[in-house]
C-alpha cells in the first residue's frame, strides 16, 4: 500500500523543526530514518499531512565525549553507532545492541534518536538507555530540557516528549574499570523484533560486583529495569547464584500473551537470558 498524500518539509536547523511542528500541530510528524514511520504510514496505520524531515539538520549528527558522558545526536544512524570508535569505547552496550536491530539495510537508515523516540517496547536501544541511566535531551516550544531515561518511556510507542518537542540527543554515562556489557535476546528469526531481550552491564572489582545494570525488553509496554536482581548480584559478587538473579529479574514481570508468544513463555525466557547475559558480562569484565 501507499501512504496518504503528505507535504515534506526540509528544515536545516532544530529551531526550524520546532517552528514547523508548532505551525502544523497534530497534522505534522518528524521523520528520521523512516524505518518505523514509513511502514506505519504505508499500511495506513498512521497518516500525517506534514512530515518534518530531520535528515538535513546536521547539528543532530554529532557524537561527542564530555567528561564522564558520551552524547549521541538523535540523527546518528544505527549503523554508524555500531562502529563509531567513541561509541564502541565509551558506551559498548549501545554498539553491542545494534546488530540485533533488524537487518543492516534498516540500520543504515534507522537512527539512534528515532529508535528511542519511537519507544517500541521490544526495541533494544530504549532498554540500553534505561539500563545505563541515560539522559534524553529534548527541544520544543518551551525551550530545551533533559529527561531521565527512567521517566521517558511511558507505554507502547509513548514517551514523555510533549507536542512539538523533538529528541535532540542522548547522553550515556561512561563506565570505567573492569566492565562487561552484553545484549542477549530471543527472536523467532534473525532480524525480527525480540520476543524477549536483556541489556546488561557489570563492573567488577576483584570478587566484588561494584555496579550492575539490567534492563529487559519485550516484556511489557516499556523496557523494565530489574533493580532487585541488580542488588542481588551486587550482594553476591562474582560468585552470585545467577539463576537466582535471573529469577529475581523475571519475578515481577507480567508480559501479556500475543500471536508470537505467551506471557508465561516470555517470563521463563527472561529469567534464563538474564542469567546467561550476566554470566557473559562477568566473564568479559574479568578477562
Ligand atoms: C523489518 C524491520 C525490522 C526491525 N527490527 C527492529 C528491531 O529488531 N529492533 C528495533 O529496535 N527496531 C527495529 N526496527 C525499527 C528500526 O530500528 C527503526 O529504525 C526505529 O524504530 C526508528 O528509527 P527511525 O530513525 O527509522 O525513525 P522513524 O521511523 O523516522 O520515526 C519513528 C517515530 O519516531 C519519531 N521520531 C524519530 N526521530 C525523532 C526525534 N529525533 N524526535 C522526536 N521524534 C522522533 C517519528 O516521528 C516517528 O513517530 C525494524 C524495522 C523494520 C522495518
Amino acid at each position: 500500500m501507499k501512504p496518504a498524500p503528505f507535504e515534506m518539509h526540509l528544515p536545516t536547523s532544530v529551531s526550524e523543526v520546532v517552528a514547523l511542528l508548532d505551525e502544523h500541530g497534530d497534522l505534522a510528524k518528524p521523520i528520521a530514518g523512516g524505518q518505523s514511520l514509513v511502514p506505519m504510514m504505508s499500511l495506513r496505520l498512521a497518516s500525517f499531512e506534514h512530515l518534518i524531515d530531520l535528515n538535513g539538520v546536521s547539528e543532530l549528527n554529532q557524537v561527542s565525549v564530555n567528561g564522564d558522558s558520551l552524547r549521541i545526536g538523535a540523527m546518528v544512524r544505527q549503523s554508524t553507532a555500531e562502529h563509531d570508535p567513541q561509541i564502541v569505547k565509551s558506551a559498548p552496550l549501545v554498539a553491542k545492541a545494534i546488530p540485533h536491530i533488524g537487518h543492516f539495510q534498516i540500520r543504515n537508515r534507522g537512527t539512534v534518536g528515532g529508535s528511542i523516540a519511537h519507544a517500541d517496547p521490544s526495541s533494544e536501544l530504549p532498554a540500553v538507555a534505561l539500563a545505563l541511566d541515560a539522559t534524553i535531551e529534548a527541544v520544543g516550544p518551551n525551550g530545551s530540557r533533559e529527561i531521565a531515561a527512567k521517566d521517558f518511556f511511558v507505554s507502547t510507542w509513548e514517551t514523555s516528549l510533549i507536542d512539538g518537542e523533538i529528541l535532540t540527543g542522548v547522553r550515556f554515562p561512561i563506565w570505567s574499570g573492569k566492565c562487561g556489557f552484553v545484549v542477549e535476546e530471543v527472536a523467532r528469526r534473525h532480524g525480527d523484533f525480540a520476543l524477549v531481550g536483556v541489556a546488561a552491564a557489570v563492573q567488577v572489582d576483584g570478587s566484588k560486583v561494584a555496579k550492575a545494570a539490567i534492563a529487559l525488553f519485550g516484556v511489557g509496554g516499556t523496557p523494565v529495569r530489574a533493580s532487585e536482581a541488580e542488588q542481588a548480584l551486587i550482594a553476591g559478587g562474582t560468585s552470585a547464584d545467577l539463576d537466582a538473579v535471573g529469577n529475581l529479574a523475571a519475578m515481577n514481570l507480567a508480559p501479556s500473551d500475543d500471536v508470537h508468544a505467551s506471557g508465561e513463555y516470555r517470563k521463563a525466557v527472561a529469567a534464563t537470558i538474564v542469567a546467561r547475559a550476566i554470566a557473559k558480562a562477568l566473564k568479559e569484565a574479568q578477562s
